[in-house]
């Protein structure tokens, strides 16, 4: 049997060893690449034996190359979280405006469909909520946050380019906070911040007040949204994202239940440009895909922990990634 062949950018990340597992388990040959920025080949390890994958240490802002057929693309590159693309700004707006550009090239040049992971960092701070994909948004293009947010608006404008102008297939997702097994314990992001101070018997940050809100959604549910997505016939942007809302300070709370921790919260300053409130609108996700979430947020934020949990204990204290 011939297996269709799908490349994956950003492979050895949180979201992209995820789907790299998925298109594996569903009969694929897979390509993850990845330059290792804010990833780890730990989570791809267990792939390394298969025949139908292989890895390419590469970083995608630069000329991409892939022998053979490619019907897929799947372009997940890029730093995510708030201090990850703090620390290394220009290669943010590389990767999404160059490396993009790379990959539609060879995507055209191969006839591959190709789908890239947006955000909902792209409605800024969002003066509507929530938020459907026809809202254009509210965000400071040079704020400290301009960099992630930009290069993904720049990355959405130049793939419905190819799709308007040079009739290329392909796919916007637009990413609501997600979370699940993989994360990072030390990328910032508030559900490994929170779980990393209760493992290591620290106080609980809550930045602000904690009244602004945010919608957590279990990685397997994205991945299935995404999967959906790829195999739609549907070019525009669409979100995907569990609509469950809730206060960053409620949070912090149900996470010290989770964990049992005895250490309190407190409070810091709020971040420059931090969203007050973001809750996905899924209505189109439902019509076209028939696609909603399944997993509440009880049963995620167990199987999260149990990772977190299991991780050996000097991952706890490496401020490294
Ligand atoms: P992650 O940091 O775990 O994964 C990103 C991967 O991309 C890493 O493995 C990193 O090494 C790699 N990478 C970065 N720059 C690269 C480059 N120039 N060349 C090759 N590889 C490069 O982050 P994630 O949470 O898995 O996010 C993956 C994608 O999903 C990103 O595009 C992100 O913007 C998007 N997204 C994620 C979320 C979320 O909640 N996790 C929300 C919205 C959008
Ligand atoms: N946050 C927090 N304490 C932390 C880390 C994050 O209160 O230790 C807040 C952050 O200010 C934001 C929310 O949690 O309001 C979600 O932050 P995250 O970085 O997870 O995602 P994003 O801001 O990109 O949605």
């Amino acid at each position: 049997m011939s297996r269709k062949r799908i490349l994956i950018t950003g492979g050895a990340g949180f979201l992209g060893s995820h789907l790299c597992d998925r298109f594996i388990k569903e009969g694929f040959h897979v390509i993850a690449m990845d330059n290792l920025i804010t990833g780890s080949l730990q989570n791809i390890e267990h792939l390394f034996k298969l025949e139908q994958f292989e890895f390419y240490n590469h970083d995608v802002s630069k000329f991409v190359h892939i022998p053979g057929e490619l019907h897929y693309i799947l372009h997940f590159a890029s730093p995510a979280s708030p201090i990850d693309y703090l620390k290394i700004p220009i290669q943010t707006l590389k990767v999404g405006s160059l490396g993009t550009h790379n990959l539609l090239g060879l995507a055209r040049a191969k006839g591959s469909r190709m789908l890239i992971a947006s955000t909902s960092e792209i409605y800024g701070d969002p003066a509507v909520n929530p938020q459907p994909e026809s809202y254009w948004g509210n965000v400071n293009p040079v704020g400290p946050r301009g960099v992630y947010d930009e290069a993904k608006r720049f990355q959405e404008a130049i793939t419905m380019a190819y799709h308007t102008f040079h009739k290329l297939e392909t796919r916007i997702v637009r990413i609501f906070n997600t979370y699940g097994p993989r994360m990072r314990l030390n990328d910032g992001r508030a559900l490994p911040a929170f779980i990393g101070q209760a493992l290591r018997g620290e106080d609980i940050t809550v930045f602000g007040d904690g009244s602004q809100t945010r919608s957590f959604c279990y990685v397997d549910d994205l991945v299935e949204g995404i999967y959906r997505l790829l195999f739609s016939d549907y070019a525009y942007p669409v979100n995907i994202g569990n609509p469950d809302e809730i206060t960053i300070l409620d949070f912090a709370k149900e996470i010290i239940k989770l964990t049992g921790t005895q250490q309190k919260i407190v409070f810091k300053d709020l971040p420059i440009d931090d969203p007050k409130q973001r809750r996905p609108d899924i209505t189109l996700a439902k019509q076209i895909l028939n696609w909603a979430p399944t997993v509440d947020r009880k049963t995620g934020l167990e199987i999260t922990y149990d990772y977190f949990k299991r991780l050996p204990e000097e991952t706890l204290y490496n401020r490294e990634h």
